[in-house]
Parts: C-alpha cells; sequence; structure tokens
C-alpha cells in the first residue's frame, strides 16, 4: 500500500445510531466480479475500506477489513445501480453501515 501524505478519498462519518444495519454476506466469487467494476471507493488510512462496483447494470457494495494476515472481505446484496449509489451516500454519512 502506498502511504500518502493527505488523504485523497472521503472517510466514513462516524456512524449514527438510528442508521441502516447493512447486510454483509461472503465476498462473491471472481466469476460474479468479471463485469463488475470498483468505480468508488474510501481513503485507505482507514482499518475498513469501502468500494463501490458497479457493473451491468447492478451493484453492490464492499467491505475489507485490512488485517495483519490477509483482509477480511465482505459484500452487501446485488442492488440497482440507483439504489447501490444511495447506499453509498449513506454509508459515507454515516446513516448506514
Ligand atoms: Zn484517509
Amino acid at each position: 500500500m502506498i502511504l500518502l501524505d493527505e488523504c485523497l478519498s472521503p472517510h466514513v462519518a462516524m456512524v449514527q445510531r438510528d442508521h441502516v444495519r447493512l447486510e454483509w454476506r461472503r465476498r462473491y466469487a471472481d466469476s460474479v466480479l468479471e463485469r463488475a467494476r470498483s468505480v468508488r471507493w474510501t481513503c485507505l488510512c482507514r482499518a475498513t475500506v469501502y468500494e463501490l462496483y458497479e457493473g451491468g447494470g447492478k451493484a453492490f457494495i464492499r467491505r475489507t477489513v485490512q488485517l495483519d494476515r490477509s483482509p477480511e472481505i465482505h459484500d452487501t446484496f446485488v442492488y440497482s445501480i440507483g439504489e447501490a449509489r444511495a447506499i453509498w451516500t449513506g454509508l459515507l454519512s454515516g446513516s448506514a453501515r
């Protein structure tokens, strides 16, 4: 990982008490990911990094917890791009997690 002096990507806000609880599922297989690509992501300076994947008119969010040995990766359900972008906005603002 490249360490930057300044953070270029957004950080998630502190989670709100009445936030929407996202269901984090086992990561999708690479075959599922072939048509999707990461279009937005949060800053790598935090232990937990979120990415928005879009492709083929669908989208989901991936959560990676950077651990010492290997990262712990979970994905949300697959949504329409509009729904996933709304969830992404909620993640950043702290109203979903
Ligand atoms: Zn940062």
